[in-house]
Parts: structure tokens; C-alpha cells; sequence
């Protein structure tokens, strides 16, 4: 699957390179003296790269956990997020990487112990719970059998008593959840869009049905289950293909699994947008009913308000409505 690696010259020798190696005995290994060498240049084909993405090995310097916008939580206070990767395996063709970053090749962080040292920084003196969400910049489980995130760092997670963690994700790549007990202070968010969408926008994303599956296997293992219904996309019967989804989640999963149901429509800063529209210039998504304004791309006012209101009624029918977050652009 990884074909092509590069390493940053400082981490040849870190036991989670060399791990990832041992993975990939075929793959070409190229060295660099830094990721933004290979990652940053301009003028890469973000949509050629997708195609065969390389693996970049490499160590995150700098502030290693930032804050989240404020409408991305769901009920804390203290909201981070922090990135072990960039970019995903899978191709969804709204997502807001293709727009912010100039490479679709893989960029992961084995210095997992400095994020460590950073969340236990972070989160030594606070008298709330803070939340920590790794799936901002990737999707948290479906690397998982290169990466060993989940592996790492949900023992980590289980030490501290006043950090929850969020991994969001498409995959049902779930067995280093299943293979452990399940955390109090752990959301396992699944990311959904009604399967008519998702075969045409999310690209090498599992069938809703097996989502739903997995969810399940995991609910009955007693970890805390979250829904993210996050790109809201507008379409014809938007309300009936949306009400299915919300049928077959909800008739499979009881309510009290659920930790928490997330709303967002679709939107993306506008200089995002512009390149993901210059990938895919023959993406129908692009010629919906949007407006640019404060340098955000996002449905037209009363087209959100209607999108956000209508899965709100579907949903407040199986769920208590405490557990349902609206995001906002
Ligand atoms: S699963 Fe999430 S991170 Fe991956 S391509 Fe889709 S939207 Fe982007």
C-alpha cells in the first residue's frame, strides 16, 4: 500500500520509524533533512498524489496542541486539538485538507511523546475536563495499522483524569478499540453523510451500512458513541435520505450509547474552496447554492438554516436533544 517513504534524517533511528518501517520491507525509503522539503512545495498535483500517496516520516517541532474553533466541541469547556497526521486514506471531495495543504502525501509525527508532554502541560493545573480531538487534519482510526495512534495513545489517555479524548472517523478499523476496555473519558465519533452521498463525494470510505456495524460492535463493548452529521450536504429528498440514515443508526444503536450528535453544514474558508474547486472543477458539489462571505465558503443563509433545522427535528425524534451540537461557520 506505502510504496514510497521519506524520512527526516533526525528520526531514522526512532523506534516508531523503524516499527513503521519493518511494516513496509518493499517500499523505497528516501531521506530529508526536512518534511517541508517534500510537503511544502508549491505546484505539487494534490489530485495525481491522492492517487498513491507516499508516507512522510517525520517530528513535529513547535506548539504541538492548538485550540479549537469554538463551535467544534461538543459540551466542554476546554477544547484542543492535536495532529499525530496529515491528510487521510480516504478521498472525500469536500474535504478542506485538499485545500490546505499542498500534498496529499501522508505527513505523520512519531514523536508521540512530546504531544504527550504537551497535553499533560496543558492539562496539569486545569479544574475542567479538556477535550482533545485528533481528527482535524485526518481521520483518526484509518491509519491505524501504520500509525498505532489508537494503540498509543489511548493507555496514555487513560492515565490522565481530567482529559477526554475524541477520535473521529469513516473507518471501522476499530481493533485496537475492541482489543482494550473501553474508556470513560473516550468519544468514538463516527462521521456520516447518507449512503447516496457518500458513493458519490466520499471516495474509499466504507459503506454506512458497516459504519453502522462497527459503531455497534463498539456500543456493545460500552464505549461512548458519537455522531458527527458533519458536512450536511444539500440534495434532492434532503430530508427523507437524511431521515433513512437517522432510521438505520437509531433502530440499530440504543440512544443511551450515544455521547453526543454534532450538526455542521457544509463550509470551508474560501481560499480552500478555490483550489478544491481547480482539483475537481467537474464536482457538481461546487456548483451548489453557496456564498462566499467573511472569507468562509457555506450555503446561503436560509439554505443552512433549513438543512440544520430539518436534521434537528429528524433527530430530536431518537435522541435527547442535550446531546445534539450545532456547528457553526
Ligand atoms: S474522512 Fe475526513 S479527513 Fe478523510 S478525506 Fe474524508 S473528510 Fe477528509
Amino acid at each position: 500500500m506505502i510504496e514510497v517513504i521519506y524520512m527526516e534524517d533526525g528520526i531514522r533511528d526512532h523506534p516508531r520509524s523503524q516499527q513503521i518501517l519493518a511494516r513496509f520491507p518493499r517500499a523505497t525509503v528516501l531521506p530529508c533533512k526536512h518534511y517541508k522539503e517534500v510537503f511544502n512545495p508549491a505546484g505539487q498535483s494534490f489530485r495525481l498524489q491522492k492517487k498513491k500517496p507516499a508516507l512522510i516520516l517525520a517530528k513535529q517541532t513547535g506548539k504541538l496542541i492548538h485550540p479549537i474553533p469554538p463551535s467544534y466541541g461538543v459540551g466542554g469547556t476546554r477544547n484542543f486539538y492535536f495532529s499525530h497526521l496529515l491528510n487521510c486514506l480516504y478521498d472525500c471531495r469536500y474535504c478542506f485538507l485538499q485545500g490546505m495543504y499542498p500534498s496529499a502525501h501522508y505527513l505523520m509525527f512519531v514523536n508521540f511523546e512530546d504531544f504527550e508532554e504537551e497535553i499533560v502541560r496543558a492539562t496539569k493545573t486545569a479544574k475542567e475536563q479538556s477535550w482533545f480531538f485528533s481528527g482535524y487534519d485526518c481521520d483518526s482510526l484509518a491509519l491505524e495499522s501504520v500509525t498505532g495512534f489508537a494503540d498509543h495513545f489511548l493507555p496514555f489517555f487513560k492515565k490522565l483524569d481530567n482529559a477526554w479524548i475524541e477520535l473521529r472517523t469513516k473507518s471501522v478499523a476499530t481493533r485496537a478499540l475492541q482489543n482494550r476496555e473501553p474508556l470513560d473519558r473516550a468519544v468514538v465519533a463516527f462521521s456520516f453523510t447518507p449512503q447516496e452521498i457518500s458513493t458519490q463525494l466520499e471516495h474509499g470510505v466504507p459503506s454506512v451500512d458497516a459504519r453502522i456495524r462497527a459503531m455497534l460492535q463498539l456500543a456493545e463493548q460500552g464505549w461512548k458513541i458519537g455522531l458527527r452529521i458533519d458536512p450536511l450536504i444539500d440534495c434532492a429528498d434532503f430530508k427523507d435520505r437524511y431521515a433513512k440514515l437517522f432510521e438505520n443508526i437509531f433502530t440499530t444503536l440504543s440512544e443511551h450509547t450515544i455521547h453526543s450528535v454534532s450538526l455542521g453544514a457544509f463550509r470551508m474558508p474560501t481560499g480552500f474552496y478555490k483550489k478544491m474547486e481547480k482539483h475537481y472543477p467537474e464536482e457538481p458539489l461546487f456548483a451548489s447554492d453557496l456564498e462566499s462571505k467573511g472569507g468562509i465558503i457555506a450555503y446561503r443563509e436560509n439554505t443552512e438554516k433549513r438543512l440544520k433545522h430539518s436534521c434537528f427535528e429528524l433527530l430530536e425524534k431518537w435522541v435527547s436533544p442535550d446531546k445534539i451540537f450545532t456547528c457553526e461557520a
